[in-house]
């Protein structure tokens, strides 16, 4: 693409701008009217009456003097202002002050429910993609707030039309000459046109500064967020973040400047000199009329007012029409992320304890270009292009029976972590199938499926909750599940922690948003994520790298615990610690995407190949 097509703003038919743009009304109608009608009513309607009534005002107040009406009627005319403007007041006030924040945090919350729901939804693939990522934290982010501007800008556009066509009607019917009136729609085409070009140049400039203020954000981030305050101090990062924010905030005032002289060029000189020049002829030509006497000081006054009205009129519906294409640009993605179909859907039928898992020639590839299944949003937009696009998983057929204790060991990046995503159903194979129960996976239905597996990832989160909720979830129920959290956090070697804590299960993680919440070290924390599994009777579990943060002695104790409590279940786990292996039914070991050995740790060790290898190398170090 050339760097000219770059910089332009994507072609939108003016039918989907419109699509896009009364779809978003009428959501905001539909969840909260109160909002968009309010909103129309006070912002669009009533303003625009009291600018009219303002003009209104002064045409008459004016028209009285000139005829040398009594001071009974120029006081009758003052009075019924003062009314309308008391009641105009304290209508706004009730509306901007009181009700329109309530509104706004539903609308707000409403909105995001549905993206929360939405986001549920979602494929672990479209986290892989950064486009739709970007999409996704795009709409997280701006989605309220659009919506809002949305409504605002009909309501503003209400306002000025109405104010535009009142002005226009006051100044034919105060019998004004026609060539004013068509000196003042001049103004409004001119107003147009500048506008147009306005909107090109705002787009390019925010294209340009789009991609710093994300650095700029990074940049923020890392100095505010306790992940990065440790390495920030002791390693020569800040140097590095230091010179990024300088040669970025350099390139934002150069961009700045560079549209800061296009704007000054288009309204400040062309745009204000024009409408100026216009204004201040019409005035004088107003003025020579009212000395020949073809109008009335009244009509004279008012058409002071009425055309800095007409101007202002004519900006404000200009400058929210303007807005269309872009709100519409947004909200192009905004529904496209909504009407996102998982690929990973659920089957029909009833998931029954599982019997075997068997992977059957199953390959896998994060290149998704490569699999139309993961199309997504237009039709030729491919969910992710890796470079080389090589397969995680190659032709890999395993079978894993009830009961069984199953070790996967391999090197970083041999594919144990994909495997196990596999298993999960967080994606579905490129080639080949899993297959549970002797049946595809595909026809069971996932959540039935996914309630089965109690996981634990090496990255495991932990949320800003009680020790319980973290360990239960969102069911918790102190009364019925307590002595249980307690029992699994005794099983996953917290016991220790446990009795320090004066809380106990109650105490609050994370310091977020609690006074008296703590912070575990990774090891602990890993314990409570451990004992997620021994919570709930999940017939499989599986576990990569569980004790990768514990000490010996605690990786000791994990062991022989998950031995204990897993005795009826399926276990699988990953772990690059062999002695950990040692315990397993069956090993299998990974290198480049593929399964190379399959055994006892007897039976690999008599094999003599990569696993018993791997094992001699740790042995060698724990000598
Ligand atoms: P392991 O768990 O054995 O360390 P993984 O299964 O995490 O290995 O990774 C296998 C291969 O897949 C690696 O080459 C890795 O770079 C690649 N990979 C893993 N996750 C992703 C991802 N989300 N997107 C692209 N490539 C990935």
């Amino acid at each position: 693409m050339s760097k000219k097509n770059e910089n332009r703003a994507p072609k939108q038919s003016f039918a989907m701008i419109n699509r896009n743009y009364w779809r978003m009304f009428f959501k905001v109608v539909r969840l909260s009217p109160t909002f968009a009608i309010g909103g129309f009513l006070v912002e669009g309607v009533l303003w625009g009456i009291n600018r009219v009534v303002n003009m209104y005002f002064t045409l008459h107040l004016f028209n009285a003097i000139d005829e040398g009406k009594p001071l009974s009627e120029l006081l009758r005319i003052i009075l019924y202002v003062a009314i309308w403007q008391i009641c105009f007041q304290l209508v706004d006030k009730i509306y901007f002050q009181i009700m329109r924040p309530i509104l706004h945090y539903r609308l707000n919350y409403n909105i995001h429910k549905e993206l929360f729901e939405k986001a549920k939804t979602l494929d672990i693939s479209c986290y892989d993609d950064p486009e739709f990522y970007n999409d996704f934290v795009w709409s997280m982010e701006e989605s309220s707030e659009r919506a809002i501007r949305v409504i605002e800008n009909i309501n503003k556009m209400a306002r000025a039309a109405v104010a535009f066509f009142a002005a226009i009607a006051a100044l034919a019917t105060a019998d004004t000459d026609a060539v004013v009136i068509v000196v003042l729609c001049a103004m409004g085409v001119i107003g147009c046109v500048v506008n147009h070009v306005g909107n090109k140049v705002s787009y390019m400039a925010r294209k340009e500064r789009t991609p710093l203020y994300r650095k700029q954000s990074y940049i923020n981030r890392a100095y505010h967020l306790p992940d990065y305050a440790k390495e920030i101090r002791l390693s020569r990062a800040d140097e590095l973040l230091v010179r990024e924010a300088d040669e970025n905030n350099d390139e934002l005032v150069r961009v700045g400047q560079k549209y800061g002289v296009k704007y000054f060029l288009l309204y400040g000189l062309f745009n204000n000199v024009l409408m100026e020049v216009a204004s201040l002829g019409i005035t004088f030509y107003m003025f020579i009329c009212l000395l020949r006497g073809s109008i009335q000081l009244g009509t004279f006054a008012a058409s002071v007012g009425i055309v800095w009205q007409v101007r202002h009129s004519i900006s404000e519906f200009v400058e929210r029409l303007a807005k269309f294409p872009e709100h519409s640009l947004f909200l192009e993605k905004y529904y496209g992320f909504l009407s996102y179909e998982p690929k990973v859907v659920s089957g029909e039928r009833e998931v029954d304890s599982l019997r075997s898992l068997e992977l059957k020639n199953v390959s896998f590839s994060y290149d998704f270009s490569s699999n139309p299944k993961y199309r997504w949003h237009k039709a030729d937009h491919v969910v992710r292009t890796v470079e080389g696009g090589k397969d995680a998983l190659t032709g890999v057929s395993l079978k894993i029976e009830k009961g069984e204790k199953i070790a996967i060991v391999g090197y970083n990046g041999a594919g144990k972590t994909t495997l196990i995503k596999l298993l999960m159903r967080l994606y579905d194979p490129t080639d080949g199938e899993v297959v549970y129960n002797g049946r595809p996976l595909p026809e069971y239905r996932l959540d039935e499926y996914r309630d089965k597996i109690g996981c634990v990832f090496q990255d495991f989160k932990l949320f800003d909750a009680s020790i319980a909720e973290n360990v239960m979830g969102g069911d918790y129920d102190a009364e019925r599940d307590g002595e249980r959290v307690k029992e699994a956090l005794c099983a996953a070697g917290f016991s220790d922690k446990l009795a320090t804590l004066s809380a106990g299960i109650d105490t609050h993680l994370g310091c977020e948003f609690s006074e008296g919440g703590i912070n575990l070290s990774g090891g602990e924390g890993q314990k409570v994520a451990i004992a997620r599994v021994f919570a709930r009777p999940y017939e499989l579990w599986i576990m990569d790298e569980p004790s990768s943060a514990l000490d010996p002695v605690a990786e000791y104790e994990l062991n022989q615990s998950i031995l204990e409590h897993a005795k009826d279940k399926t276990v699988i786990f990953i772990s690059h610690r062999l002695s950990t292996t040692r315990m397993a039914d069956r090993i299998y070991m990974f290198d480049s995407g593929r399964l190379i050995e399959a055994g006892s740790h007897e039976e690999l060790m008599q094999t003599d190949g990569k696993y018993a290898e791997m094992f001699r190398l740790q042995a060698e170090k724990y000598k």
